[in-house]
Parts: structure tokens; C-alpha cells; sequence
């Protein structure tokens, strides 16, 4: 009922660009202004924008939420100046008084946690208890790169020659471009951010187009702890735009790391571009993650988990389980469960509490799934469940599918249905015999982030997680594909880009690395006993 009021509210005020008070509470909470004006979206040390204007469109009612002025070319090039004269102020300061001020951000971020978990509900789309989890991300890698800042140690290597030494150096590194995906708008920056600042670097962030307000109110809670300090807003700058500002960004010689983060497509090309002029990149591209359920395992944890992996975030997570892999014995009974938990789902407005499914979270999307369902009728495929758009009132209004279980007729894994990476609800199952063959599917796809095995015999695990075993960055046992931790790094392999980011040893690419040996002799001998006399 309060979902039908909202949408007809939203409805009704699209003309005369009055916000629903739906969406103006969310906004209102994070002062970002419900009036009609124009919002700018670049942030420098001070905040404009006088490129093309973005609209923020609300993926539940189709309301327009604000229109923001992306950044033009010259204002990319200021921001750019800018946070090379800021990297360079901020380079001198020592780490842990840098880790200070990611803990000051902590502090920031977890005041307003729920507040920007609901404008990610409102958004990108994800259920609120996701959209908050997003920002809880964002304040665990917080702490993890304040404790980093007092790690971030070189080493000390033994020379061969006398009294000499080698020291590995780490420094910062210059700028780091993040460009970052639509699905999960505040929590992959904030594991950039959090490192690079942390590192000394002057970071400079250029969001979905798509999302814009979840970045403008990320941006203005980092630049007021930036601004308290005393310290140049330009070491966490923000350029909104679309395809031209990305491109602009990444082709340009003075950002030393560009932190790409979405879909193969396009991480192909930014590589390449980086790569041409020698930059760093970190990339960190689509998944295609199976899970497989052996016949020991514990379907009353595995089917939940499936179905979270499969349905969480209306299947826009880039860990989201896309293929099932069962063994025969025991696919009846976990496909009649699973369908069970189906039946179960609740969809509509993402930010009310006992919502399960939200949007898609474009009207792009719903090509995305129609085009993926097409080709399962064309090939024939049993559709179990789902297949098709919820088109009654009021989910009408936003970008609503119904989660969707097939069973392609196919087992090539090379076949397009199994090796492509569909950003929306849609679950490929299949049939195996033997773990290896199920292994085998499992990494002849192009992506390798996630994956998962679920059984209780260690013999198994121990033939999954081996050179033999699954090829993925993320490799679970009992665990589902989705939802992992900031603590390990994370990434994925193949075409999912070998990118890896927030935790383990991700930080050393955030730093430049030098060897310097040291001479404390009176002598001056080559390496390797060379000799070289005049
Ligand atoms: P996308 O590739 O369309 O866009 C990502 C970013 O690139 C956006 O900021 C976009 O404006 C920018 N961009 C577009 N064209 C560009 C160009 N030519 N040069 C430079 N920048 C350009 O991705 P999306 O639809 O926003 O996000 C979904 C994809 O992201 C999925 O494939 C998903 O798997 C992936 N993803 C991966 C991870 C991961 O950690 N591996 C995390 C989240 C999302």
C-alpha cells in the first residue's frame, strides 16, 4: 500500500520536478538538496560541474531523483592539476598521521551509515539491509587501512657485496584514477580510497553515470573530514560523467594507476589504453561464478546460499551465482527446495524492510534479461521458474524481473549461454557425475572470480582448492560465491581482469617500489664480482 502511494506520488511530480517524500527523506538526511536546481558534480577543493547533465532516475518508480552537471573536459584537467599539487603536499605526510585521517573518515562514514545505505537503496536499487552492508564495507576497510598505515613496510635484503645493503623501498605512488561500476556505487571506491589515502595518494573518482548522488554524498563526507584537517580537497577529488570522462581519464599520462572496475567489454579497452602508455592498472571485471553441490552436501545451508548468490542484489552482484552445477543424485530434491525458496520472494520497494527483491536497476537491464530468457526459449532450455517481468502495478513503474531458473539443453560450458556474464536474475543449472567434470565446466568459462563447492569430505576440498581445482580468484567451500570479506584481497582471474583490491597485499600496487642498496664501505665493488678497471 505505502509502495503504491510513493509511486503514484512519484509519478505525479516528475513534470513539475517535486520529489516524492520518499525520496526527498533519503536525500534530505544527507543534504543533498530536494530542490529543482542542477547539482555539482565534480569536487576539486570546491564543488562544480558545467558538463552534460546526468540524471539520477530512481530504478523503483522511474522518478527522476536529481540532475547533476557532470564534469567538462577543462574541469577534468583542473581536477587533475589539482590533485597532482595535492598528491605532492599530501605525499610528505607521514603514513600513520595519513591512517589518522582514514580513521577520522571511519568515524564520518559510520554516523551517516545508514542513512547513505538507504540513498543506495534508493539509487542503484539493492535492499536496504545490502545498501547499508555496502557502507559497513566501506567503514571495515577504513580500519583495515588504518592498521596498514603503520604497516606498509619495505624490506631489508642482505648484499653480496661487503658492507652494502638493499633496502625495498615503498612510496606513493601519484594519482589513482577509480572508475567505478553502478552496482555497488560506495563500497568498491571505498576500498580504493581507503588504500590509496593510506598510501599518500591523491585519488580521483569517476562513479556509474548512473549513480551519481551516492558518489556526491560519499565525496562530501570525505572532503569535510579532508577540509577539518586542513588538507587540499584534491586528494579525493570526483569527476562525474559518462563513456567521454572515463576515456579522458584513463588515456591521461599523469594518472599513474587507473582502479577500473566493470564490465569485460570495457575493461579491455581501458587495459589497453593503460597499458600503452605504460600505466598501472587494477581491473576488476564481470563474473560468471558456478556453484556445485556434491551428494554430501548439506542442503539445508546450500540451497539458502544458492538462492542468495542467485536472487541477492536482483542478481547485479559481480559474485552473484550464475551457474549450478549438481550432482545427479541429489538435483531433484535441491531443485524442488530451491524452487520452494522462489516461491518465497518478496518484490518491491528496496527500501522497505521485508523486501527481498528490489529492481533492476536500469530500463538497459531488462534488455539484458529479456535477451537472456529469448535465447533460453530459442535453445529450448526448461524455464523451472521466472521468465518474465513483473508488469502489474506498482512494480510496473520500476524495473522489476522474476528470478529465474533454467536448465539449458546444452552442456557445452563454452556455449554462449553458459560463458556469458547476464548482469540480471537468471540461474543455469546442470547435471554431473564426477566433481572433476563439474571442475572442468566450472573453469572453462572466460571469467574466474567466484565459485563455490559445497561438500563435508575433505578429499574433495582438497581436489578444489589444487593446482587441479577451481581457477577462480575466490575459491569457497560451504560458502556461497556472493558476499566476501575486505580482509583477503579480491579479485578474480582470466577475464575478470587478475585485478586484486581491499585486503592481503593489495596495497603494495597502491605504492611506487624502489630498491636502493647502500654502499657504507670505502670500496666500490660490482655485482657479481665484475670487473671493470680502468
Ligand atoms: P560498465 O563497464 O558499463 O561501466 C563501468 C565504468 O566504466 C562506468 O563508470 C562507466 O561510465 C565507465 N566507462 C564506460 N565506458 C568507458 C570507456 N570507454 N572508458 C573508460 N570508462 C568507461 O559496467 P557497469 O554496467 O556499470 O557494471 C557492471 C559490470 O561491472 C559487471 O560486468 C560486473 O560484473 C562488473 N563488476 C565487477 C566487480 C569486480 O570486483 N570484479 C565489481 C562490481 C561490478
Amino acid at each position: 500500500m505505502l509502495f503504491t502511494r510513493i509511486t503514484r506520488l512519484a509519478l505525479n511530480t516528475r513534470s513539475t520536478r517535486q520529489l516524492s517524500s520518499r525520496a526527498s527523506t533519503v536525500l534530505s538526511a544527507l543534504d543533498i538538496p530536494t530542490t529543482p536546481t542542477e547539482l555539482p558534480g565534480v569536487y576539486d577543493g570546491q564543488w562544480k560541474g558545467s558538463g552534460d547533465v546526468l540524471e539520477s532516475i530512481c530504478p523503483t518508480t522511474g522518478e527522476v531523483l536529481a540532475r547533476v552537471k557532470s564534469a567538462s573536459p577543462e574541469e577534468l584537467s583542473v581536477a587533475l592539476e589539482k590533485a597532482r599539487e595535492a598528491y605532492k603536499e599530501f605525499r610528505l605526510i607521514p603514513a600513520p598521521r595519513r591512517g589518522e585521517l582514514v580513521r577520522q573518515l571511519r568515524e564520518a562514514l559510520a554516523a551517516k551509515r545508514d542513512e547513505l545505505g538507504a540513498l543506495v537503496s534508493l539509487e542503484m536499487g539493492k535492499i536496504k539491509t545490502e545498501g547499508v552492508g555496502e557502507v559497513q564495507e566501506f567503514v571495515d576497510i577504513c580500519d583495515y587501512a588504518v592498521g596498514l598505515s603503520r604497516m606498509m613496510n619495505g624490506r631489508v635484503v642482505s648484499s653480496e657485496r661487503p658492507g652494502h645493503t638493499i633496502l625495498e623501498v615503498p612510496n606513493p605512488l601519484g594519482i589513482v584514477a577509480v572508475l567505478s561500476a553502478f552496482n555497488f556505487p560506495v563500497a568498491v571506491y571505498g576500498w580504493n580510497l581507503s588504500i590509496s589515502m593510506a598510501a599518500g595518494n591523491a585519488t580521483i573518482w569517476k562513479p556509474s553515470p548512473s549513480t551519481p548522488l551516492c558518489s556526491i554524498a560519499v565525496t562530501k563526507i570525505v572532503a569535510s573530514v579532508l577540509e577539518k584537517n586542513g588538507l587540499p580537497g584534491a586528494i579525493a577529488g570526483l569527476v562525474t560523467g559518462g563513456k567521454d570522462i572515463g576515456e579522458a581519464l584513463v588515456e591521461d599520462r599523469d594518472v599513474e594507476m587507473v582502479s577500473f572496475t566493470g564490465s569485460e567489454a570495457v575493461g579491455r579497452k581501458v587495459g589497453k589504453v593503460v597499458q600503452s602508455r605504460f600505466g598501472k592498472t587494477l581491473l576488476e571485471l564481470g563474473g560468471n561464478n558456478a556453484s556445485i553441490i556434491m551428494p554430501d552436501a548439506d542442503l539445508s545451508l546450500a540451497v539458502p546460499a544458492v538462492f542468495f548468490g542467485s536472487v541477492g542484489t536482483a542478481g547485479q552482484r559481480c559474485t552473484s551465482t550464475r551457474r549450478l552445477y549438481l550432482h545427479r543424485s541429489i538435483a531433484p530434491e535441491f531443485l524442488s527446495r530451491l524452487q520452494g525458496l522462489y516461491g518465497t520472494i518478496r518484490a518491491g520497494d528496496p527500501l522497505a524492510t521485508d523486501t527481498l527483491l528490489g529492481p533492476l536497476h536500469t530500463r538497459g537491464a531488462l534488455g539484458i534479461y529479456s535477451s537472456a530468457i529469448d535465447q533460453l526459449k530459442a535453445a529450448d532450455a526448461e524455464i523451472l521458474t521466472g521468465g518474465s517481468r513483473y508488469d502489474e502495478a506498482p512494480l510496473d513503474q520500476g524495473n522489476f524481473v522474476r528470478p529465474t531458473i533454467a536448465i539449458p539443453k546444452t552442456l557445452d560450458p563454452t556455449h554462449e549461454m553458459w560463458a556469458t556474464e547476464r548482469f540480471a536474475p537468471v540461474l543455469y543449472a546442470a547435471e554431473f557425475d564426477e566433481l572433476e567434470q563439474a571442475i572442468e565446466w566450472n573453469n572453462a568459462v572466460p571469467q574466474g572470480l567466484s565459485s563455490s563447492l559445497w561438500t563435508r569430505d575433505l578429499r574433495n576440498v582438497g581436489k578444489w582448492i589444487g593446482p587441479a581445482g577451481s581457477d577462480a580468484g575466490i575459491v569457497n567451500v560451504n560458502v556461497g560465491t556472493s558476499g566476501a570479506e575486505i580482509g583477503a584481497a579480491f579479485g578474480g582471474n582470466k577475464s575478470t581482469g587478475w585485478g586484486r583490491e581491499s585486503g592481503g597485499d593489495a596495497w603494495k600496487q597502491y605504492v611506487r617500489w624502489s630498491a636502493c642498496t647502500l654502499n657504507f664501505s670505502d670500496e666500490a665493488p660490482l655485482a657479481q664480482g665484475v670487473s671493470f678497471d680502468a
